[in-house]
This record gives C-alpha cells, sequence and structure tokens, in this order.
C-alpha cells in the first residue's frame, strides 16, 4: 500500500506566536490515528519551536527549502545538518516560487535534492508546468523533462526518501483547480515515466502528491483519483479547520 500524505506548506506566513496558536489547533483537532501522514512546513525560524511541539504527535515537521552546501560562507541560508540537527526529518524542493521567484534551475534542485538524500531527508520533490505548456498542449514534456533534470539522477535505494508533489503552477494560489481527471491523467503519466526508469516497484511506492488550491470543498473528488494519494496544500493549510477537513477527506 502507497502511504497517503497530505503536507501543508505555510510559505512565508505565521510568526513565532501564530505557529504556535495554528499548532495548538491542529494537536487538538486532528486525529491521533489518521490515513494520511500529515506533515507541516513553517518557515526555518520556527521549525524548532514545531518539532518540540510536535514531539509526541503524529504530525511530522517538513523545512520548505535547504541549501545545496554542506556549509560555508552562504549568508542567509540554511543547510542540511542544520536541519536535521533540530529534529527536521523532512524538505520540500523544486517548489514553482523557488523556481520562479528565486531561479531554481532543475540543475540546482538536482544539487539540492543530493544534499538533502545525504543527510537522510525526505524530499518532497515539486514539479509542474506553466499555463503556456498546458495551453500549447506542451504539459507532459515540461513534467517529464522536470522529474528527469531534476530526480531522475538518484539510486534506486534513494526512491524510499522521496515524496512526488505534482503542483501545475496555473492552480497554485490562484483558486483555480486542475480537474480530477486532469490531476489523475498527470500523476498516471508521472508513475509511468517512474516506471519506465526505474522498474514497477518504485513506481507502485512512490506517493505522488496534488498541489494547487485544494481545499475542503474539492478534496475528497481530488483525492479519490487511484494515482492521486495525497495533497500538498497552501492556502487551506493556514487554517485548522480547513487543513482538518482535507486530511479527513483522504
Ligand atoms: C502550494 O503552494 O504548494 C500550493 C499548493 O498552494 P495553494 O494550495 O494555495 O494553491
Amino acid at each position: 500500500m502507497r502511504k497517503k500524505i497530505v503536507a501543508g506548506n505555510w510559505k512565508m506566513h505565521k510568526n513565532a506566536e501564530q505557529t504556535e496558536e495554528l499548532l495548538n489547533e491542529l494537536i487538538a483537532k486532528i486525529p491521533a490515528q489518521t490515513t494520511a501522514q500529515v506533515i507541516v512546513a513553517p518557515t526555518f525560524v520556527n521549525l524548532q519551536a514545531a518539532v518540540a511541539k510536535l514531539k509526541n504527535t503524529t504530525i511530522a515537521v517538513s523545512a520548505q527549502n535547504v541549501h545545496q552546501a554542506e556549509g560555508g560562507a552562504f549568508t542567509g541560508e540554511i543547510s542540511a545538518d542544520m536541519l536535521t540537527s533540530i529534529g527536521v526529518k523532512t524538505v520540500i524542493l523544486g517548489h514553482s516560487e523557488r523556481r520562479a521567484i528565486f531561479h531554481e534551475t532543475d540543475a540546482l534542485i538536482a544539487n539540492k535534492v543530493d544534499t538533502a538524500l545525504k543527510h537522510d531527508l525526505t524530499v518532497i520533490f515539486c514539479f509542474g508546468e506553466e499555463l503556456k505548456d498546458r495551453q500549447s498542449d506542451n504539459h507532459f514534456n515540461i513534467v517529464e523533462n522536470q522529474l528527469r533534470d531534476g530526480l531522475f539522477h538518484i539510486a534506486k535505494e534513494s526512491w524510499a526518501n522521496v515524496v512526488l508533489a505534482y503542483e501545475p503552477v496555473w492552480a497554485i494560489g490562484t483558486g483555480e483547480t486542475a480537474s480530477p481527471e486532469q490531476a489523475q491523467d498527470m500523476h498516471e503519466f508521472i508513475r509511468e515515466t517512474v516506471r519506465k526508469a526505474f522498474g514497477a516497484q518504485i513506481a507502485d511506492q512512490v506517493s505522488i502528491l496534488y498541489g494547487g488550491s485544494v481545499k475542503p470543498d474539492n478534496a475528497k473528488e481530488i483525492f479519490g483519483k487511484p494515482d492521486v494519494d495525497g495533497g500538498l496544500i497552501g492556502g487551506a493549510a493556514l487554517k485548522a479547520d480547513d487543513f482538518l477537513a482535507i486530511v479527513t477527506a483522504i
């Protein structure tokens, strides 16, 4: 059975006090036993507090980024060792905002993937096409290239620490969602692409999350598709009740 996962990407939201408030609400509301592994990704400065607060719960903590170098003169950056030293076990890489706003290329993301895996971090690898790619019917090519260039260099054994997150850029933070059929078509294609490159066992085991305006009212239908193993949630992860509704939709 593939692992079901619902991860909340908090982006640059929630100061220390607000982080504590939201975590308290999640701890109170999210049942101890859930079908999905629940993950939250607060900002760097609130990771240590989140790890401490969630210590005896089933909710895991992820970082939103990591630097590719082991350490050194990289003002303002955070290393993989720093993350693992405070108990963080997961990192989101390749998010479309990192790609578009911070100019992260597939090659750079590939380096970050290597560093994260070397430190035993689980990587939530994000990728997805822009609207122009879908309109020009190039979306499958784009997605395949992002996978090949950013991720497919890893060893077979490393797939145990990889989660895929298909996030069509045109659906992120826009209120626009891929239809459940569009999500399923792409997820099936992604699984096939993994199957061709790495074999059936890895393809059947890897969790593929959908991200892009998942809300309480559309989560159930999207999660109902056979190749959708959960979601990476942005806006709706910032309200405990909405996030809880998405977690229970699975
Ligand atoms: C995201 O940024 O990963 C995301 C899916 O955002 P939203 O749910 O707000 O579209």
